[in-house]
């Protein structure tokens, strides 16, 4: 038996978004990995909503993707309707988003991870760590079994001792049915690490043979569905719809007489709650001058009467939920699978790892996703994708692979993370990237794989994709760039558009300029542009809108990569780990006792915590001689 045990270069606890990443990336770059998670038929569990994308998360799906990571392709394959949202706004803020077949991601997700040859599986409970002075060297577990590995990461989610909460009831658990993870938190705590707790929550769960579909809005997906992978997944043929609906105040009133036995609002539940996904009840409470809210009334997959009932997630008691249910239009007559519930769980603030995500106290050991104090399956893909890259590296004793917040959305996520910390879930979104005009979904594949390629990521087909749309996407620039266009030609289009016609001859790129101007249009009206198009042989679309778009956009790209090579020269002016900041009295007390917690390893960094002011870094610069 303790023979399949033999040593592993890596072991991954838990086998959530974060794990099943962390597994694959590592077993694919060669290293011999165990993935040890409760039940391995919940590989990738989507534990709330079943979508994966949305605004700033699809950018982080396709980055992941454009590394050689799978959370991109399982959503093509499980995908049940698709958008690209914002797509009235700029190319910067355009976001994919997928509505998921739940099972089917799963499946999808065991599927790949067993056609992994490198990547063995243990069903069972870790409840600790096998340290050797300050290294980690494996794990124990709850049958009492001792795996040995060079190294390892946590990826427990909200498992860590999870308390779920419906109304007065509670007990422990790490998702409905699932049990909670015991024991590690404490050893960790041993060790010396902090934890804090974090809650969330999860809306009801309806049989959609009780829901009135004719009283509900439709919302069907596009009509051109996308995909999320740059490989040649194939995008949908047939799309399920979703519907919206709103709550009233008759609903928020019946939603009011549970609120003395709230968790949340009787203080049960510590633990801070992601800001920007309330449940309904803080909604009423927060927003009370509303009248309504907005309900995503969302299939579940394919061949499934369960439907998910976006917004109206509650941990109040499952009568209430019911009752106030009932009085939404359409949803008379529901019958509910399972009520909402909220789970509160520890995390590890993030500030206790470096750039790779391993940790500053235990060598060897690192920890990605929920764990973290991060929300969402994607930041916690694309978490596990880095930890899983990152361990391999170190066991190679390489370089570690760090994305600059300029580079992917990935990168500012742990720089994120590592630099600030979060006392609330933290979620991404546009806002939090001053360069997001670089950090488009379009273009992750061209900002990423040829890094991951360079690590042994990627593969070599992925890497040869990306350098033909290169060549094509600076091929067609170059010849709208010179082409002229006599006026009369785009007469009918530019009319058709609301564009004010060409009084002579003007360059293919300049017409581009206009905000009602496609290049996708510009081709049916320009036969000699339709042939210089036609002799692409692969990724045409993306191809064209990658032109338009740089056409378009070109300026704005060009400042900020102007900004973003300017700020990066502080990205590489080096600080040591063992500098003495609580003696550089020119430092303000705060700023030396955040960069000693931190230990940044850039004055970039170190810009970044909070409570260091530029007067500060303009000290530190002298004192490290760069000044
Ligand atoms: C009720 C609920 C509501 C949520 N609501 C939202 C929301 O509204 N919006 C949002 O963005 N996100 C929400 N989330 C969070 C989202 O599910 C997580 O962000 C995401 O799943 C985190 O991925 P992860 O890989 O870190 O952990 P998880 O997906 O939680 O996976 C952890 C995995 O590790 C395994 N595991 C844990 N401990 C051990 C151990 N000791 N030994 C072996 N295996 C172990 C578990 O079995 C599980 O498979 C919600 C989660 C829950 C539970």
């Amino acid at each position: 038996m303790y023979e399949m045990f033999k040593e592993y270069d890596l072991i991954v606890v838990g086998g959530g978004h974060a794990g099943s990443e962390a597994a694959a990336a590592a077993a694919n770059m060669g290293a011999k990995t165990l993935l040890i998670t409760m039940d391995r038929h919940k590989v990738a569990q989507m534990s709330c909503n079943p979508a994966m994308g949305g605004i700033a998360k699809g950018q982080i799906v396709r980055e992941i993707d454009a590394l050689g990571g799978l959370a991109g392709i399982i959503t093509d394959k499980s995908m049940i309707q698709f958008r690209m949202l914002n797509k009235s706004k700029g190319p910067a803020m355009w976001s994919p988003r997928a509505q998921s077949d739940r099972d089917l991601f799963t499946k999808e997700w065991l599927e790949a991870l067993e056609n992994i040859p490198n990547l063995d599986f243990w069903e069972d409970n870790v409840i600790g760590l096998l340290i050797e002075n300050t290294k980690v060297v494996g794990v124990k577990t709850i049958m009492d079994i001792e795996i040995k590995a060079k190294t390892v990461i946590l990826t427990n989610g909200t498992f860590l001792n999870g308390i779920i909460h419906i109304g007065e009831k509670h007990f422990g658990g790490g998702r409905i049915g699932e049990k909670a993870s015991i024991g590690l938190t404490e050893e960790l705590i041993s060790l010396g690490f902090t934890s804090d707790r974090m809650k969330t929550g999860t809306p009801v769960r309806v049989d959609g043979r009780t829901i009135n579909f004719s009283q509900l809005i439709e919302q069907k997906g596009d009509e051109n569905p996308r995909t999320f992978s740059y490989t040649d997944t194939p995008p949908l043929k047939t799309q399920r719809s979703c519907y919206l609906t709103y709550t009233s105040d008759e609903v928020h009133n019946i939603l009011r007489t549970g609120f003395d036995k709230s968790p949340m609002f009787v203080g049960r539940i510590k633990g801070i709650g992601p800001r920007y996904c309330p449940s309904i009840e803080d909604k009423i409470e927060r927003f009370s001058d509303k009248n309504k809210h907005q309900l995503f009334i969302e299939p579940e997959g394919w061949n499934t009467n369960e439907i998910y009932v976006n917004g109206f997630s509650s941990s109040l008691p499952e009568d209430v939920q019911l009752k106030a249910l009932r009085k939404i239009k359409g949803f008379e007559k529901a019958k509910i699978f399972r009520p909402g519930y909220a789970i509160e769980y520890d995390f590890f603030p993030p500030t206790q790892l470096q750039y790779n995500l391993e940790t500053k106290r235990i060598e060897n050991l690192f920890f990605a996703g929920q764990i973290n104090g991060t929300t969402g399956y994607e930041e916690a893909g694309a978490q596990g994708l880095m930890a899983g890259i990152n361990a391999v590296l170190k066991l190679r004793n390489e370089k570690p692979f760090i994305l600059k917040r300029s580079e992917a959305y990935i990168g500012v996520l742990i720089d994120d993370l590592i630099t600030k910390g979060t006392d609330e879930p933290y979620r991404m979104f546009t806002s939090r990237a001053e360069y997001r005009t670089l950090l488009r979904q379009d273009n992750a594949d061209i900002r990423l794989t040829e890094k991951s390629f360079k690590i042994g990521l990627a593969d070599k087909k992925r890497l040869e994709k990306v350098q033909y749309k290169i060549k094509e996407i600076n091929r067609i620039t170059k010849y709208i760039a010179n082409y002229s266009i006599n006026p009369s030609v785009l007469d009918q289009y530019l009319n058709k558009v609301n564009s004010p016609s060409l009084k002579q001859k003007v360059k293919l790129n300049s017409i581009l300029l206009r905000p009602q101007v496609q290049l996708e249009d510009l081709i049916e009206y320009i036969p000699d542009l339709k042939s210089e198009i036609d002799k692409i042989n692969c990724c045409k679309q993306e191809i064209i809108e990658e032109v338009g778009i740089m056409a378009k956009y070109e300026n704005y790209i060009n400042k900020e990569q102007d900004l973003a090579n300017k700020i990066s020269k502080y990205e590489e002016v080096y600080l040591k780990q063992d500098i003495d900041y609580m003696s550089i009295s020119a430092i303000s007390y705060e700023a030396r006792e955040k960069l000693l917690k931190i230990k940044p390893t850039s004055i970039g960094q170190a810009s970044r915590i909070s409570g260091v002011s530029p007067s500060d870094i303009s000290v530190l610069l002298i004192y490290i001689g760069k000044l």
